[in-house]
């Protein structure tokens, strides 16, 4: 292909991943700017393949196969995925991606040191690619366990943890540095089995309210990554692609560090100073206050105020739309009602305002943490629907719990608490919420659908 066609086309694709970027930063764009993204994924994809500055086409049939075993993997498991398994999905997805920029930056300097000695910067590039993307891969892969429940949820902490972390780091370094002096090999390969391990050690003791700003701190690593083997390789569209990752990732790290009241360092070590909480032994003999959804639709009918409050048991009994038709009943019978949406509900960030969204709730239904928590002594009802940590008061009172320290909805302040849950069990987090026992609280047992569907039948019989 001509040299200049070939870098408008490149144009075009990184214009198209702007473009994505913008669309994905509101509700009513995302659709669109999701699908300018994949158009311009997929020419990139095709568009290498005629790169008139590589002499490797030689290796054209491999790669074919390589996109075809990706394809047969990829596709079936992002269409049998729930949407409530999405977040572990991506996170093995962007480890994923991580680890392959890690592996290709590897087979390159190989290959560059086999043709003489790569230049400084080459091997300096190699070096960080190295390092980040088996930081990145080893540390989502234990996102990803976290994620899907194969492991505690809870940060794992031993004794002498913080100094291994550190021992861990300072080998990597050193092997990067030694990397660097000597240009060999395996120096090159140590450092990335060090990587691998620091990916794990760096992940393992974050817990609870803490584990969506490292999915998306990883988020950014990979980006990163990314862009810098796009410099060992040469190409302007990785480094393009890959810088804008990294620069939307950290940026996401920012806005929700901020909003979960962390610093980022707190949010990485915070496990190895706060105090590990020793489980009790004490089996739970206090009782909780149980409703049937006539008492539920009974105390809605008669508020002024509602508040409803969505977590992951929300997207996990797909009860958007029920609860929406709730919401529409209220309000035709003069009720007042909003959504309380806290930063880190469910399982991915912004996963309440998609699931709502879905649901076609009005966006200006949609409150903010900041915004709804004042108002929460004049709500007479709050329904909180399959969440749990988000809105558990340990966060202000149990210090060296999981969540302490994470701003929470403040809902016990409202007139009553109503719980949708289907047993007693914990949230992510893990940790006994006190505020199930408060005797404002009542709790309607089952899953949140069927439970919202006999209120909103009780409702209309009222
Ligand atoms: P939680 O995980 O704290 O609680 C979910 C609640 O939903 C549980 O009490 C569960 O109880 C209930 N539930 C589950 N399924 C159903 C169902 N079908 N019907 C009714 N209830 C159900 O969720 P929150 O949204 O409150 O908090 C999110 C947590 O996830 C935070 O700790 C956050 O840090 C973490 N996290 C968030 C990420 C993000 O980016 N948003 C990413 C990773 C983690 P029961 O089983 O009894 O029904």
């Amino acid at each position: 292909m001509n040299a200049n066609l070939y870098s408008v086309i490149g144009l075009g694709v990184a214009v198209s991943f702007i473009l994505a970027l913008k669309g994905l930063s509101a509700p009513k764009t995302a659709r669109r700017g999701n699908q300018i993204g994949a158009v311009g994924a997929t020419v990139a994809t095709i568009v290498v393949f005629f790169d008139p500055g590589s002499t490797k086409h030689h290796n054209t049939l491999l790669i074919l196969a390589a996109i075809a075993f990706g394809v047969l993997v990829g596709v079936p498991a992002a269409r049998k995925i729930q949407m409530t398994q999405m977040p572990q999905l991506v996170a093995l997805f962007n480890g994923v991606g991580g680890g392959a920029a890690a592996l290709v930056a590897i087979v390159e300097y190989l290959n560059l040191s086999a043709e003489g000695t790569p230049s400084k910067a080459n091997i300096v590039a190699t070096v960080f690619t190295v390092i980040v993307g088996c930081t990145s891969f080893s540390g989502s892969v234990i996102t990803f366990m976290k994620l899907q429940e194969l492991m505690t949820t809870r940060p794992v902490v031993f004794p002498g943890g913080r100094f291994l972390i550190a021992a861990t780091l300072a080998a990597v370094l050193g092997t990067g540095g030694w990397t660097i002096a000597s240009g060999g090999n395996t120096p090159l390969l140590a450092m990335g089995l060090l990587s691998l391990l620091f990916g794990v050690l760096f992940v393992l003791p974050v817990g609870g309210a803490d584990v969506p700003i490292v999915i998306s701190l990883l988020n950014a690593f990979t980006g990163l990554t990314v862009a810098a083997s796009g410099y060992v390789l040469q190409s302007t569209l990785l480094i393009v692609a890959g810088t804008l990752v990294g620069a939307s990732g950290t940026i996401l790290t920012r806005l929700m560090a901020d909003a979960m009241g962390r610093s980022l360092f707190g949010t990485l070590f915070g496990a190895f100073t706060a105090k590990p909480q020793a489980a009790t032994g004490v089996t739970e003999t206090r009782s909780v206050k149980s409703s049937s959804p006539d008492d539920v639709a009974i105390l809605l009918n008669y508020a002024q105020r509602v508040v409803v409050v969505p977590g992951f048991g929300l997207a996990v009994a797909q009860a958007q739309h029920t609860v929406r038709e709730l919401a529409d009943l209220l309000t035709a019978k003069g009720v007042e009602v909003a959504y309380g949406i806290h930063p880190v509900a469910g399982r991915m960030p912004g996963h309440m305002n998609v699931l709502l969204a879905e649901a076609n709730v009005p966006y200006e239904q949609l409150v903010e943490m900041e915004e709804i928590n004042p108002t929460f002594p004049q709500t007479d009802v709050v329904l909180v629907v399959g969440a749990n940590d988000v809105v558990n008061p340990a966060a202000k009172t149990t210090p060296g719990c999981p969540i302490y320290g994470m701003p929470i909805l403040d809902v016990a302040s409202a007139g009553n608490v109503i719980f949708l849950k289907r047993s007693m069990r914990p949230g992510f987090a893990g940790i006994e919420n006190e505020l199930l026992y408060d005797p404002k609280t009542s709790l309607l047992f089952g899953d949140a659908k069927e439970s919202l569907g006999k209120v909103v039948s009780a409702l209309k019989n009222l």
